[in-house]
């Protein structure tokens, strides 16, 4: 009854999209029955954890929050989700997240927006952001509905929604997880990572996430390292950047005050504080944001309606009318927007000046941060420039939107493993995020200065 108390609690804030009490009840009884058979229990042995809706599981439909998948039952398990398995862990279910990993706010899910689980204390009551895509992770998880829940991030999707609801998150270095069977978005930028309460969990978690994988040809063949054996928060020795390049313009006052907290208690860590510079920073939102629709529009073309979910097909429709039809009627508006500007910037006219022009820009992006690891070891940045803001009141501008993830989509571009952890609570109560960003395979690093702030 614990689950489903807990899969319960989760209703009104809409992060769960498959509940699967069965799939969690097993690995407690596994993880009983193990303990009473004198056996040593497994390192998650029983620990119930949340699945981002983007993780192929093995008869329990992924959908990805979109219409075009609704129905679909995968016959075989991510690699991610079945390392987590083979730990002990079980699934209280599929959480919800922006379509197709497509946003900041998990409002462009076809099973409705998750809410989080903050209000603010200023009397403004309205229902909040959860942050995307990873939404659904962030609301179960804030709301201690569960431990822990995967996530995804192309461009922020596990570090923002994780500053919003004031818990942690973070992203490996590109490579660390495994790809396969999660459902692809931008695969050059694609990864997987934990969201959970603190860094201790995720340093957990990740361990048991990460791992070479010979069905991704993107993944890393290196052993995973024993990171929460590793983690302390003592930063003597370490040089700690701050881009001045990340104090944006119309940036709120409470985010620098937050800033500049996070470097008072890096210091007190005993870490040495540098200023960098890292001058294309600027560019990295629309060169992302052509990359990203551009390798989307790529990937998405599989839905086809022949091949998985729904099929529209209308009386008389030949193969390009049954295309069109189900195309229209599965995607949503943010996942078509993607595939048109997608599709533009590929296009035999425009590729030279826009998709080659971000693949230069990319490569830019990547050697600003291979200077700035001349001077320190580790970046310190706020996660995104605002707190949560309230349903709604972006996403009718897609531009205001893209902006908030100003600060966490130079690291994607660059595949740096980044974290984000709670740094303390706006005027009005809500929680705010800092953002470490590492060196190429640096979870190490990445987790302990995070450590130091927690
Ligand atoms: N918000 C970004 C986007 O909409 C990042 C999404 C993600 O990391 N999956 O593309």
């Amino acid at each position: 009854t614990a689950f489903n108390d807990a899969v319960a609690k989760a209703k009104p804030l809409n992060a769960f999209i498959v509940e699967t009490p069965e799939h969690a009840l097993a690995a407690a009884k596994a993880a009983d029955d193990a303990r009473a058979a004198g056996e040593t229990p497994k390192p998650l042995a029983g620990v119930p954890i949340g699945m981002k809706d983007l993780f192929a599981t093995k008869g329990v439909q992924t959908t990805a929050a979109s219409h075009i998948l609704e129905g679909f039952t995968p016959p075989y398990e991510s690699t991610v989700s079945q390392r987590l398995w083979d730990a002990g862990a079980g699934m209280l279910g599929k959480l919800n997240l922006d379509q197709f990993a497509m946003g900041s706010s998990n409002e462009t899910s076809y099973f409705g927006n998750v809410i989080s689980p903050w209000r603010r204390n200023d009397g403004g009551n309205a229902p909040l952001a959860p942050g995307g895509s990873s939404g659904g992770s962030s609301s179960a998880v804030a709301a201690r509905i569960a431990p822990g829940a995967t996530g995804t991030d192309t461009g922020g999707s596990i570090r923002q929604p994780a500053a919003f609801v004031g818990i942690s998150g973070i992203k490996p270095t590109y490579g660390r997880c495994s790809r396969w069977g999660v459902v692809a978005f931008a695969s050059s930028l694609d990864q997987a990572g934990p969201m959970a309460r603190d860094v201790r969990d995720c340093a957990i978690m990740l361990e048991h996430m990460a791992g070479f994988d010979p069905k991704d040809s993107t993944s890393l063949d290196l052993a995973v390292p024993k990171w929460e054996a590793g983690l302390s928060g003592d930063l003597k020795g370490k040089r700690i950047g701050i881009p001045k390049e990340y104090r944006v313009e119309g940036m709120p006052e409470e985010i620098e005050a937050l800033w500049q907290q996070g470097i008072a208690w890096m210091k007190d860590a005993g870490a040495e504080i540098v200023e960098v510079s890292l001058p294309h920073t600027k560019y990295a939102l629309p060169a992302y944001y052509i990359i990203a629709p551009a390798e989307a529009s790529s990937n998405l073309a599989r839905y086809d309606g022949v091949r998985y979910g729904q099929r529209a097909l209308p009386e008389g429709a030949n193969l390009q009318d049954m295309y069109a039809a189900t195309r229209a009627a599965g995607f949503g508006d943010e996942v078509k927007r993607r595939i048109l500007i997608g599709t533009y910037v590929l296009s035999a006219g425009f590729y030279d000046a826009y998709y080659t022009q971000a693949q230069k820009v990319r490569t830019l992006i990547a050697q600003d941060f291979e200077n700035a690891w001349t001077v320190c070891d580790l970046l310190l940045t706020p996660t995104a420039p605002s707190a949560a803001f309230a349903l709604g009141e972006k996403s009718a501008d897609p531009l205001a939107m893209y902006l908030n993830d100003v600060f966490t989509v130079p690291s994607s571009l660059a595949g740096l493993p980044a974290m984000s952890v709670p740094g303390g609570l706006d005027k009005s109560g809500l929680p705010l995020g800092l953002q470490i960003i590492g060196k190429p395979l640096d979870e190490q690093g990445v987790l302990n200065a995070s450590l130091a702030i927690e």
